[in-house]
């Protein structure tokens, strides 16, 4: 068989006489190239192995077709044994593909061997000339590919024709054949194959099981090779049973209704040896308007994920063609496991062709379909089963609406949203859940998530409270899927808990004003500043907020759209701008925090005088600047102005800096302000390492 693109041979006019009469015939193939067997050998070298499932799949189809006319009345004699049989003479060096099938008349030959009109071939060459070598290197080339490994091929056939002549066919890769009567008592043809010097290893009976086993295992007419083996005598050794290497009805070509869940995992386990059960599979069949069959396989991914790709297998008419369905399954597909069979598939061309090409689309568009109503139908059939396999499914279901737009359509009615309980929702019932408490000032309706249920325990512990509920979205593709129903969402905004303090997670009126003075505003914010860590992986900005009496005097956020960056920038190369940054984070002192007053006003009173006589002298230096600036000509300063510049400069650094010296001097004696700061930090997951055992010494002695 060959496949999509056929390079066909033809003879040439000068010889195209009467083959039937024969004595012995010689003939050229027409091959206008000079010689085609050194492009089959120099185009199809890396797939040389292929020529072997071209020969099986030839002695399967001849064997169908007379199977097909015998059903049809058409051929009444005995069918007898029908197996197709691949065997090895080592000391000849040839390997023989037979059959009893319909075999073929000199005519057939003529017609089918020589003649397959070589018409478009040198066109082709010609056409393809720069592209040759990735499109022949794909396309089967049928029968002639046994000349890949073979320095000479023989066919011996005798039809199912009544009174038909055995006959032999030669051809040493030359473009000459010959052509004679035999005789051979069997229908069928024998393809024997004198294996060249360089490609031995097809003369190896475990190389040629394997290939069978590759290529071969679900052929519909059992095909032998050598002997089933035994272990005797610390060693294996042949029986006299044949070795079918094929099962003949492979799961995919039953019909659904005749197969349980065992039958789905055991041919699982077959394909997959070593898995674990998968959790669902869905069972292909369609005949219009292309033909497709297959069982598609949803594996448990692991959750250090990694897309695992070329899992599925796919067949045409049972023969295997590939595991690489990159552009015939969509891209998230490529997560699933199973098998395709469809001959609709152009199999043997690039994958740029296969990807425009308009019944690959088709095909792929259905599957998307399928599988995405096969979830529907387990969702709406048993949704308690449902749920209880979502942890699992739900890489795969986001994976795909994020790429898949028809996908992401059909699955915004299945896909599920988990909560903090551990809760399922869709997301229409978790809009109604939320929307009467965390619909915020604008009208938005703000989504809370957490992306690690333990870390963000006291945020999580705060929207509860309240009365809100929070989504849990830890997974690999959570930060993207956020994103999406951001915009597949109406009014809605995510937002992590511990990105703002909780009363701005969904701010429902206008923020109550902090009461707190400039100067000791200027204070607490240098005093905590001071204290927190300085390291290069994180920022921390001091901020202001009235949260109320009760809650946390020091609280630290991280903002959400730059912790969206980072996270993104982790997972996609183009982003290391943003990936390089460090850390950012809100320190946020609560203003109505009893505690935050006391440590306020202590400090004031010990420091304010002389705060304030800095921020007077920063100030006035300030002012002096910027009277001085634009007093330069051109924008620039003479010699004098520069030194009188530089002289005010330095005097607000030198005020800033003994301000900064004073607070910082008085922060340190007060280890309430370093309590604060590490018990804020711990609530975040952020205390570690030396400052996490300093804190546990401080919090000891002050006990
Ligand atoms: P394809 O199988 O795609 O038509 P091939 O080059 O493999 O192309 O084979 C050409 C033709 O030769 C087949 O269509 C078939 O008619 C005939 N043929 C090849 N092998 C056999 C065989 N074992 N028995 C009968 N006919 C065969």
């Amino acid at each position: 068989m060959a496949f999509f693109l056929q390079i066909v041979i033809g003879i040439n006019a000068n010889n195209k006489s009467n083959i039937s009469i024969m004595e012995q015939k010689k003939g050229t193939i027409g091959v206008t190239t000079e010689n085609i067997f050194p492009v089959i050998k120099k185009f199809l070298y890396s797939d040389h192995e292929i020529f072997l499932r071209e020969l099986v799949s030839n002695a399967v189809d001849a064997t169908q077709k007379l199977k097909t006319l015998a059903a049809f009345g058409e051929f009444n004699g005995e069918l007898g044994n029908m197996d197709v049989r691949v065997s090895i003479d080592k000391s000849a060096g040839t390997l023989t593909v037979s059959d009893h099938g319909i075999g073929m008349t000199a005519d057939d030959i003529d017609k089918y061997i020589n003649q397959i009109a070589f018409s478009g071939a040198e066109e082709f060459l010609e056409k393809y000339k720069d592209t040759a070598n990735s499109i022949i290197g794909h396309f089967g080339l049928g029968f002639y590919s046994a000349f890949m490994v073979a320095k000479k091929v023989e066919i011996r056939s005798l039809s199912y024709k009544d009174g038909s002549k055995a006959v032999k066919w030669v051809c040493d890769g030359s473009p000459e054949f010959e052509m004679e009567e035999i005789e051979k008592s069997e229908r069928g043809t024998d393809i024997i194959l004198y294996i060249d010097d360089e490609d031995k290893e097809f003369l190896d009976q475990s190389r040629i099981n394997a290939l069978l086993k590759k290529y071969c295992r679900f052929l519909p007419v059992p095909v032998i090779s050598g002997k089933i083996q035994e272990w005797k005598d610390g060693k294996y050794v042949d029986t006299d049973k044949d070795n079918v290497v094929n099962a003949t009805e492979p799961l995919w070509t039953r019909k659904p209704s005749e197969l349980s869940d065992e039958d789905y995992l055991k041919f699982y386990h077959e394909l997959y040896p070593g898995n674990e059960d998968p959790m669902f599979w869905i069972h292909l069949n369609v005949d219009y308007p292309f033909t497709l069959t297959g069982i598609l396989y949803f594996p448990k991914i692991k959750n250090n994920f990694e897309i695992p790709k070329n899992r599925i297998q796919l067949y045409s008419n049972q023969v295997f063609v590939t595991d690489s369905v990159e552009g015939v399954v969509p891209e998230f597909m490529m997560l699933l496991q199973g098998v395709i069979d469809s001959p609709d598939i152009p199999l043997n061309v690039s994958r740029s062709y296969l990807q425009a090409d308009s019944a690959v689309k088709k095909i792929s568009g259905y599957i998307t379909k399928k599988v995405a109503s096969r979830l529907d139908s387990l969702f709406k059939s048993d949704r308690k089963e449902y749920e209880s396999k979502w942890d699992d499914i739900k890489i795969f279901i986001e994976y795909g609406m994020l790429t898949d737009e028809k996908f992401c359509e059909a699955a915004m009615k299945f896909v599920l949203l988990k909560d903090t309980d551990s809760k399922y929702y869709t997301l229409d019932e978790y809009r109604t859940l939320i929307e009467p408490e965390q619909t915020d000032k604008e009208g938005n309706v703000v989504y809370l998530y957490t992306t690690d249920v333990t870390a963000q325990y006291k945020f999580i512990d705060n929207a509860t409270r309240r009365g809100y509920s929070a989504l849990v979205m830890d997974g690999q593709l959570d930060n993207h899927f956020i994103a999406l129903l951001e915009q597949k969402i109406e009014k809605s905004r995510f937002v992590r808990v511990d990105s703002d303090v909780i009363s701005n997670l969904i701010s429902k009126t206008d923020k109550p004003v902090s009461d707190i003075s400039d100067v000791t505003r200027v204070i607490l914010t240098e005093m905590f500043q001071s204290q927190l860590p300085s390291g290069s992986d994180a920022n921390y900005i001091v901020t202001y907020e009235a949260t109320g009496e009760n809650s946390d005097p020091l609280e630290i956020t991280q903002n959400e759209y730059m912790r969206r960056m980072k996270d993104m920038a982790a997972l996609q190369p183009g982003m290391n701008f943003y990936g390089q940054l460090p850390d950012s984070y809100s320190v946020v002192v609560n203003t109505d925090s009893p505690l935050i007053k006391r440590i306020g006003d202590e400090a004031s009173s010990a420091l304010k005088s002389e705060v304030e006589k800095f921020q007077s002298e920063i100030s006035s230096g300030n002012t002096a600047i910027t009277a001085l600036r634009s007093s330069f000509k051109d924008g620039k300063p003479d010699e004098a102005q520069q030194t009188e510049l530089s002289k005010l400069e330095s005097d607000v650094k030198s005020a800033r800096d003994n301000e900064t010296t004073l607070i910082k001097g008085y922060a340190e004696k007060n280890p309430v302000v370093k309590q604060l700061i590490d018990l804020a930090l711990l609530g975040n997951g952020l205390l570690k390492g030396k400052e996490l055992t300093e804190f546990i010494r401080r919090s000891t002695s002050l006990l």
